[in-house]
């Protein structure tokens, strides 16, 4: 019999072909997997392991939707709005931007009119500046000259440190001409004494974490919210998310004292019917814009549709998003990720990919594999860099910086790459490990194809969990399919990875297929060789597919039907991370452990910590 992960059911559909082939034979499947390709006498390699017995690829059900579009821009510019002439000319020459985008235009004359404000538009639409500029031109038209002895005047709330440092850089840009004014950011990772002094000296416009601002609520007694006039909620679904909501009611609760009227705004490009709440609980009479619904002169209409439990929130996607899906079965995943990454890096030019995973684990895990076997022998070198949440905050700080200029490479990440951040010139962004929500998927692939620009995506699916591509069109997405075949055939492309060389280029496509299964096969070998080659690089992997495990159960109770750790099979997956054999005494951890405390699982944000940072909400 295979090895399963505890606790087995019946298998999905999917992988019923996988379990029936072996156990024909008395031998069973087992060895033939674990064995790593051996030599041939003739020096060719066997491919029985990688491509026998997986589970047949079903055909995947492509149902129709129709997707919404969203204009970006708009034909006016920002000299048009009521604008200090000083802000428009930072605007025009420090962040080379005249034409204001549609959110902009909806946006920025609401928030200037001193009303609240619940704010969905797509992924790189220019969210930011729709609230920014507003909160600048309000801030320096005070009657009373801002100083930095009145404390924060503004408070900008945003998911991820990388968000704030971002967020913070373009409120720097933005304050150019209004130098009394100033930004700072709280974001974590950092000495709490230096920023415990920054605040003393008064910080005016304050960027931070919800973690972090919590802890200098609770800690540092310097903090004066008296005079706080703006409070932003960016990516304001996933603050609800995680641990993030107690933060909030704590951040919420040290503003609400007392002080001036304060202007609240909500933005996302998915909104979440908690955010609808929220605005319902803490906003005064907001006006909602809904960049891709109903006319923005209607704003009696429910425009924020977040969804109902029958009624699936609908997602607007950029429109020169190309968004691609690939049905691979466990034991090929890896190699099917490095076939794709070699062919847009090594064949192509000028690509920079996202690869986006589960886990810091894997993260640490897959940088190390590929830099090991990919980047050898090439010339420039493949450059992976790597970001999560388990990282020194000045080596965060280093990559982000790193990727944002670089012209080509990719990044292996967690989630946390997945909110807001705006790297330039991205233009493929895969998914490794499925989302945990299909609103996640939107964030994750919003990486690219930004304010205009195009962009691609690809999404790994395991034959069992081919359903997911229907979650995704019940919220108006819809994606097209990749083959395998044709992922894996760019090994064609030089020899580095040879099989037995007998193939030409008049060989028949039978021998074609060969070759390339092959060529996988001996990758998949190099892999496994380099996992195996020391203990330290054994256990990165053991502990990869422990944390992969781990996350799998955390999907929430919606999707477990598609995504159920029953349906894994362990000792392909195990080879997934470049590992010959399950490995002995690994279990899938029994759901609950790590659950946060009294949070059902119902939302796709609802995911477990999987890495925990101290003194902070939940980060991945
Ligand atoms: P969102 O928050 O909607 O995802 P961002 O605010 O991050 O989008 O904006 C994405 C990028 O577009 C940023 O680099 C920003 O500087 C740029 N941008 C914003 N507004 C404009 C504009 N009106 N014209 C050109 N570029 C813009
Ligand atoms: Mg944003």
């Amino acid at each position: 019999m295979m090895r399963r992960v505890r606790g087995v059911a019946a298998p999905p559909p999917a992988e019923r072909a996988d379990r029936r082939a072996p156990q024909k034979k008395k031998d069973g499947a087992e060895r033939v997997d674990r064995r790593a390709p051996q030599k041939k006498k003739d020096g060719g390699v066997k491919t029985s392991s990688l491509f026998k017995h997986n589970p047949d690829i079903p055909a995947l059900l492509s149902p129709v939707v129709s997707q919404v579009k969203e204009k970006i821009f708009t034909s006016d510019s920002f000299s048009d709005m009521d604008l200090h002439p000083h802000l428009v000319a930072t605007l025009n020459k420090v962040l080379n931007v005249s034409t204001v985008t549609s959110v902009q235009k909806q946006t920025m004359p609401v928030l200037l009119s001193g009303r609240d404000a619940v704010v969905r538009s797509q992924t790189g639409s220019g969210k930011t500046l729709a609230y920014a500029v507003p909160v600048v031109q309000s801030l320096q038209a005070l009657q009373q000259k801002v100083s930095r002895s009145d404390g924060p005047l503004a408070v900008v709330i945003v998911p991820t440190r990388e968000l704030a440092q971002q967020t913070f850089q373009t409120f720097q840009k933005l304050l150019k001409p209004f130098t009394w004014i100033v930004p700072g950011v709280l974001m974590g990772g950092e000495k709490r004494k230096s920023e415990k002094a920054r605040l003393r000296k008064g910080i005016n416009i304050l960027v931070s974490t919800p973690g972090r601002l919590v802890d200098h609520i609770k800690n540092t007694l310097v903090i004066a919210f008296s005079s706080v006039r703006w409070l932003i909620l960016d990516e304001a679904d996933r603050i609800l998310d995680l641990g993030f909501e107690k933060d909030l009611t704590v951040i919420l609760n040290s503003l609400n004292s007392t002080g001036p009227s304060r202007q609240n705004v909500l933005l996302s490009a998915t909104l979440s019917q908690g955010v609808t709440r929220l605005a319902d609980v803490c906003l005064n009479d907001p006006v909602t814009i809904n960049v891709s619904g109903p006319a923005s002169s209607d704003l009696t209409a429910p425009a924020t549709d977040p969804g109902s439990a029958d009624q699936p929130e609908s997602f607007t996607l950029p429109e020169a998003l190309q968004q691609f899906v690939v049905v691979v079965p466990s034991k090929v995943r890896l190699v099917c990720l490095a076939a794709f990454i070699l062919h847009k890096c090594k064949f192509s030019k000028n690509n920079k990919l996202i690869v986006f995973t589960s886990s810091c684990e894997a993260v640490e895990f897959l940088h190390a594999i590929f830099t090991a076997v990919l980047s050898t022998n090439q010339k420039p070198p493949l450059s992976f860099l790597r970001l999560h949440g388990n990282m020194k905050q000045e080596d965060r700080t280093e990559v982000f910086k790193e990727f944002s200029v670089s012209q080509s490479g990719v990044l292996l990440c967690t989630d946390v790459a997945a909110r807001g951040l705006h790297l330039p010139a991205v233009t493929w962004i895969i998914q490794f490990t499925p989302p945990t929500a299909a609103a996640e998927y939107v964030h994750r692939v919003g990486r690219t194809a930004r304010i205009g620009g195009r962009g691609s995506s690809l999404l790994f699916l395991t034959p069992a969990e081919t359903a997911f591509t229907t979650e995704l069109a019940n919220h108006n997405i819809s994606l097209s399919e990749m083959k395998l075949e044709d992922i894996l055939s760019s090994l064609m492309m030089d020899d580095t990875f040879k099989g037995r060389g007998r193939y030409h280029s008049q060989s028949s496509s039978k021998a074609l297929e060969q070759e390339t299964r092959e060529r996988a096969t001996v990758l998949q070998t190099e892999f496994e060789n380099f996992v195996h080659s020391d203990a330290q690089s054994l256990q990165n992997a053991k502990k990869a597919l422990q944390s992969f495990l781990r996350s799998y159960t955390t999907f929430p109770a919606p999707l477990k039907h598609i995504f159920h750790i029953k349906h894994l099979h362990l000792g392909h997956t195990a080879k997934s991370f470049g590992l010959r054999d399950a490995p002995q005494g690994l279990s899938a951890p029994g759901g609950g452990e790590e659950q946060e405390e009294g949070q059902p699982e119902e939302r796709g944000g609802r995911r477990k910590r999987l890495c925990q940072q101290g003194g902070e909400s939940a980060e991945i």
